[in-house]
């Protein structure tokens, strides 16, 4: 099996398909882009860097004879969900793509969206003077021309220029906890949280804490994904398609196409 990763679920994916209960038979690998310098590495066997487009893809696919991809990448991996559904086709394999849901907004809630980094930052400017940005230092080039705002940019590893010229970097991995955030939006005095809509609950503490703070909060919306293959939006939906552990009553029924 071969699990596109980056995720806490490809990783939990990859944890409990190598568990000691798990049914024997599988033999997991997953695959990283290599962006993070030093990221926690699943169990089972890893690999990392791309593959050469879909076609790439598929022919490891071939070589290493996958019976299944997972495709678990991050909802803003765009070109790699793409390039899953394009390898699965052309080696005709069965494609699962693991997805959390996005956030919803909730009562008291003040979400502005945009379809796009470049769209967030053109819509900033009239939300907030002191933001909190927290889309992934490889889209900080979209908020390089904005001059005027202050801003408090966390991720993983340091972002490199172009980057906005009034910025402060928090070298920092999830997840994190709600005191945390709440106290990092008052010690900062932010007046605005922009972030991807990456769902899970690793990272969710922020909009609690800015709705609380009663802070807007500017939302760019997910890409587009490839259609025509099954979905799971849980590990336990991912494993039960696998064969695996059924999903318990109180989850959603997988959507197999
Ligand atoms: P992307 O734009 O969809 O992919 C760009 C290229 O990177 C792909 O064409 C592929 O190269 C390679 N690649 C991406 N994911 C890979 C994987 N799991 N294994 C091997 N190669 C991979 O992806 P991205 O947005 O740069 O994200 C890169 C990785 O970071 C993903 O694995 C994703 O899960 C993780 N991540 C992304 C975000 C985000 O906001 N985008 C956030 C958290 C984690 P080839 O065409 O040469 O195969």
């Amino acid at each position: 099996m071969l699990i596109l990763g980056g995720t806490t679920e490809a990783r939990r994916l990859a944890e409990a398909l190598t568990a000691e209960h798990a049914a024997p038979g599988y033999r997991v690998t997953t695959s990283l882009a290599g962006r993070v310098a030093s990221p926690v590495l699943p169990p089972g066997e890893t690999r990392v860097g791309g593959f050469g487009g879909p076609a790439g893809l598929a022919a490891w696919i071939t070589t290493h004879r996958v019976t299944h991809l997972v495709d678990a990448t991050h909802p803003f991996a765009e070109r790699m969900s793409f390039n899953a559904a394009g390898a699965a086709a052309l080696s005709s394999v069965p494609l699962l793509a693991l997805r959390r849901p996005g956030w919803i907004p909730g009562p008291g809630d003040d979400w502005h969206t945009a379809a796009s980094l470049a769209e967030a930052a053109a819509l900033l400017p009239g939300l907030g003077s002191r933001v909190f940005l927290t889309t992934g230092r490889m889209g900080l080039h979209s908020f390089a021309h904005l001059t005027e705002p202050w801003f408090l940019v966390r991720s993983v590893d340091a972002p490199e220029a172009p980057a906005p010229p009034r910025l402060e970097v928090l070298l920092a991995r999830g997840p994190f906890t709600l005191d945390d955030e709440r106290d990092l939006l008052a010690r900062h005095r932010i007046d605005l949280l922009v972030t991807k809509d990456s769902g899970g609950s690793a990272t969710a503490p922020k909009l609690t804490a800015a709705r609380e703070a009663g802070i807007p909060v500017l939302i760019v919306r997910r890409p587009p994904v490839p259609e025509g293959h099954s979905r799971a939006a849980s590990v336990a939906e991912a494993l039960h398609w696998l064969g695996h552990d059924p999903p318990r009553s109180t989850e959603r029924p997988l959507d197999r196409r």
